[in-house]
């Protein structure tokens, strides 16, 4: 990420701190509290994983628990069946399982919906953000990307941007049959899928004949009320907004019983539903005593405060695995520190402003540590880089 990019995500960054400020309720705290709670109980969950299979099935969901990333990638390719056209919504376990590559070499083409999304595919550049993944990308660098990919003039403003990104979308979402999202929640008193989105693209997705989700295990909760105020929770520290403008709750197909009391089901799009749930390694970071990281909801305020990220920016990343949290946890994935959990100042900012108080510093310490002389190196390693980029980006702004 350049100078430039870095400018753009610190200001894109002040505008979510600024709309929190405005937007802070009372009994905030209280909300954070019960989170805590919901999810202490439900990540790692093995029982309350097996009641909410069982009400989604009853619910009429076709469910999957793949236990592996290639067992979730072949179980979703045999669902597509023979279409060769997917539309699909902003997820980070799809990212996670590398799914659109994976699709892709398999001859299929996948379109992303998200307008950020459909950006950072066509780019092919990295995310900076879970909900703002071209957060970092001025209007200008976008439209000359843009312009380049589609072989038409396009003017630097987001209102051209989007009107161009959309239309492709749009054709994208005529021609196919199978749509491919994500969950923000799966509840398991009522069987239910919630999901969130602020452009209306998921209502598009979810309406094709067969609407495929794929979400993790640790995404489980009791139910739809701890799902609810979870969502609160994530959008106003992911956006700071109180609530996104759609929330949808998803317990089945379409049905009737209007004529006789008879069920007749799949009156409208979708006819079928297929839940996809991933463990991909979790049960086992749980067991190991890393359920601490699952917790996480993905709301990125943690970037929004770490010095680091905020003057490197997504170098303090691998791949869709964001700032320090992300690097941990693909550290324990992969079973390897990264060598980037160096660059890790151990500040605490992503602690005091996590919903969840993760001890991120702590974790990245354990994983990274082999005794107080490695900690004393880091400490150093990871300040001089940060006061050397910091003060390139200073010298940078005085000549400006
Ligand atoms: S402790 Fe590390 S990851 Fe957390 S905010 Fe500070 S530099 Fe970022």
């Amino acid at each position: 990420m350049n100078n430039e990019e870095v400018r753009a995500l610190r200001k894109a960054f002040d505008s979510v701190k600024e709309r929190q400020a405005q937007n802070l309720l009372e009994g905030f705290s209280d909300r954070t509290k019960r989170l805590i709670l919901s999810r202490d109980l439900c990540v790692g969950n093995e029982e309350l994983l097996e009641h909410a299979i069982v009400n989604l099935r009853k619910n009429g969901i076709k469910v999957y628990l793949a236990r592996e990333k290639k067992e979730a990638l072949e179980i979703i390719l045999e669902e597509i069946g023979k279409e060769k056209t997917i539309v699909k919504s902003k997820s980070n376990v799809t990212k996670e399982l590398g799914l659109t590559k994976f699709l892709e070499k398999k001859g299929l083409i996948v379109v992303e919906t998200d307008i950020g999304d459909r950006i950072l595919q066509i780019l092919d550049a990295k995310p900076s953000h879970p909900t703002g993944p071209v957060t970092h990308l001025s209007a200008k660098e976008i439209a000359k990307g843009i312009s380049k990919y589609y072989d038409l003039p396009v003017t630097q403003t987001p209102e051209d941007i989007v009107k161009i990104v959309k239309a492709d979308i749009v054709s994208n979402l005529e021609k196919a049959k199978i749509g491919i999202t994500g969950a923000n929640a799966i509840t398991a008193e009522e069987g239910s899928i919630l999901m969130t989105h602020n452009e209306g693209n998921i209502h598009e997705v979810m309406r094709k004949e067969k609407h495929i989700v794929v979400t993790s295990i640790d995404k489980i909760y009791q139910d739809i009320e701890d799902a609810v105020n979870m969502i609160k929770i994530l959008s106003f520290n992911a956006t700071g907004s109180i609530i996104p403008s759609f929330l949808d709750i998803i317990s089945g197909i379409s049905k009737t019983a209007d004529v006789e009391k008879k069920f007749v089901k799949g009156i409208h799009n979708p006819s079928e539903i297929v839940l996809v749930l991933v463990d991909n390694k979790r049960s086992d970071l749980a067991r190991k005593g890393f359920k601490e990281l699952l917790k996480c909801i993905g709301c990125g305020n943690c970037l929004l405060h770490c010095p680091m990220y905020n003057t490197i920016g997504n170098e303090y990343a691998i791949e869709s695995y964001l700032g320090g949290k992300g690097l941990a946890y693909y550290s324990l994935y992969t079973d390897e520190p990264h060598e980037k959990l160096e660059l890790c100042l151990r500040c605490g900012k992503c602690r005091e402003n996590c919903p969840l108080e993760l001890d991120i510093p702590e974790i990245i310490k354990n994983l990274r540590s082999t005794g107080v002389s490695s900690e004393f190196y880091y400490f150093l390693k990871s300040h001089m880089v940060w006061v050397y980029y910091q003060s390139l980006l200073r010298l940078e702004a005085e000549k400006k």
